[in-house]
């Protein structure tokens, strides 16, 4: 892990390492239509839904977009992708750390250095 990564990491705000070791906890928000993504061009959908839902410790917007070709009997909903908005500092700060990302053991490990109790170190 490169001296960068090593300082990203300890400068993280204890909620982004907190969704990063153990998730997020996402929280429904709404439905709307959206755009059909890219993917679906070829798929013969003509209805698409994209379901909102924040992150309620760090605020990541996440949106879920299902098609289904919509007819006097619907199809099944599918899952076609899904999109982040990320709120600043989340993500990497710089491009030199792209390429250097670091796994969950690193994000789990940070997280005990800073939350194990005293007696458990
Ligand atoms: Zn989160």
């Amino acid at each position: 892990m490169s001296l960068e990564v090593k300082k990203w990491l300890k400068d993280m705000s204890p909620l982004f390492l907190r969704c990063r070791s153990i998730r997020h906890a996402w929280d429904v928000k709404g439905y709307s239509e959206v755009d059909p993504p890219e993917s679906a061009t070829a798929l013969g959908l003509n209805q698409f839904i994209g379901r909102q839902m924040q992150c309620v410790h760090c605020e990541v917007i996440r949106t879920d977009i299902f098609g289904r070709r919509r007819t006097s009997a619907p199809a099944m909903f599918r899952k076609l992708t899904v999109r982040y908005r990320y709120p600043g500092g989340y993500q990497y700060s710089s491009k030199e750390m792209v390429g250097t990302r670091p796994t969950m053991q690193v994000y789990d490990n940070e997280s005990l250095a800073r939350t194990l109790p005293a007696e458990l170190q």
